[in-house]
């Protein structure tokens, strides 16, 4: 199959198993011209900030960078939902040409007298990048003033990507985190990063590691709030579901808190076992082992038998996957094969040069793999490689149907969980009320006939 790219400099970007190198370019920034997928640094910084409930995000720049966000996540709250706000400086002509700091500290002070947050994130955005106002001097001599935190994220548009504003949010949580003085650790206790609680996933995974004896410290940053982040140092462990925004942070608690780390994944049934399992293990507690164990096999045994089910529908169905991080991607190749979908492209948005790795080698021979795509690439691969159905978010979600093909969101829009053993049931069932709905036969095909239509004009 013919994998070269319509741009040259996107080859390295892209390769096919078993015909091609093995190692593939990444974690680098898009090429011009390319239209990627990828969403911008500052966006990249919000979608980690935004689910924490009782914090008020200001997004210093023009308007639509605000409402661009607005709500992103769609996270969910047991407290406060001051979080799904957004407020902006609306930064005008005169702003660009005089500075925006006055207007930035008005915002502030208004926001404050009229909410009483008690974190504030300070978002910068690219105009706030070339006009050069200093967020730091702001925050500071706000924090000052109404004695509260007022935390600048320096995610201004040419930084980088996308990554890069998961790396700007890491740091703003780290001036959260850091306590004045260290503070006890508790033994069976560990901080879930990476993940945003969309659809309640964050409570499911709590509901499984209370029962088998550990408690969730802090989650980073689904239905997480000021006062639980603060007390983050305290766990004795960190484990990680979504590698892509959450490594830096991750990497850097062990350095500066000496709090080690594990990659998990609570996606599908094979890697929600193997996850409880080795947490388990990492406490090394008899009682929890066993536990896990228990709660392991009970889940198992409910959840199998539904996966055949819908597993004896999909015969030859094939899949595509383009999602933000490779730990997810790699997750899903494994839960496609749980249910019978061979996986036929494999992209990501900030896959990292291991994950990719690991793709290659799940990956059958034929799978095209590729990062930071465009819809162009996207749209050729899936048409070349015969994919029935798409996993993406939402910007992927239109080019799905106007291929005709079916969609399963992964991301923001989602309203039922997708993690744990009762994920991987509502997976197996989106799954099939997408690829399996009759609507499919109503569609044009691309000879431009109407299948089982009579509606021919
Ligand atoms: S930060 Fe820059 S790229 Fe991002 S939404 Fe605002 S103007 Fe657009």
């Amino acid at each position: 199959m013919d994998t070269a790219a319509a741009i040259n400099e996107r080859d390295p970007f892209i390769s096919t198993k078993g015909k091609q190198k093995t190692s593939l370019k990444c974690d680098a920034d898009s090429i011009a011209g390319c239209v990627s997928q990828r969403a911008c640094v500052y966006c990249g910084a919000r979608v980690v900030l935004n689910p924490i409930t009782d914090a008020l995000h200001l997004v210093h720049g023009p308007i639509g960078c605000a409402s661009y966000t607005w709500d992103i996540r769609g996270s969910l709250s047991s407290g406060s939902d001051l979080y799904r706000n957004s407020f902006s400086t609306d930064l005008k002509e005169h702003d660009v040409i005089f500075g925006g700091e006055p207007k930035l500290q008005r915002a502030i002070d208004e926001l404050v007298e009229k909410y009483q947050p008690k974190v504030f994130f300070i978002y910068s955005t690219c105009i706030v990048g070339v006009i050069g106002d200093d967020l730091e001097a702001v925050c500071r001599q706000s924090a000052a003033k109404h004695g509260i935190e007022v935390i600048p994220v320096q995610s201004s548009g040419f930084i980088g990507n996308k990554a890069a504003g998961y790396r700007a949010a890491c740091d703003a949580l780290l001036r959260i985190i850091t306590p004045q003085k260290p503070l006890p650790r508790k033994k069976l206790s560990l901080n879930y990063l990476g993940d945003f609680n969309l659809a309640g996933e964050a409570w499911i995974i709590r509901g499984y590691l209370e029962e088998i004896g550990i408690e969730v410290n802090a989650v980073f940053t689904g239905d997480s709030n000021y006062e639980t982040l603060k007390k983050a140092t305290m766990a004795s462990l960190n484990v990680m579901q979504c590698a892509g925004s959450m490594t830096y942070l991750a990497n850097k608690m062990q350095e500066k808190f000496d709090i080690p780390y594990l990659r998990i994944s609570f996606l599908g049934m094979e890697d929600t076992a193997d996850s409880l399992r080795r947490i388990a293990h990492f406490f090394g507690d008899a009682a929890i082992i066993e536990r896990a164990e228990q709660l392991i096999a009970r889940e198992q045994q409910a959840v199998q038998p539904v996966l055949d089910t819908y597993k004896g529908q999909f015969n030859g169905k094939k899949a595509a996957v383009y999602v933000g991080g490779g730990f997810k991607a790699i997750s899903l190749i494994k839960q496609f094969r749980e249910i019978g979908i061979d996986v036929v492209m494999v992209g990501t948005q900030t896959g990292q040069q291991d994950e990719y790795d690991t793709i290659h080698e799940l990956a059958d021979d034929g799978t095209v793999i590729l990062d930071d795509a465009n819809p162009s690439e996207l749209e050729r691969f899936m048409t070349q490689q015969g994919a029935n159905l798409l996993v993406g978010g939402v910007k992927e979600r239109p080019l799905a149907y106007k291929l005709g093909i079916a969609f399963v969101d992964h991301n923001h829009d989602r309203k039922h969980p997708l993690s744990g053993f009762v994920g991987a049931v509502n997976f197996a069932k989106e799954v099939h009320s997408t690829l399996c709905s009759p609507v499919w036969e109503y569609m044009y095909d691309f000879g431009g006939d109407l299948h089982g239509s009579d509606s021919q004009a």
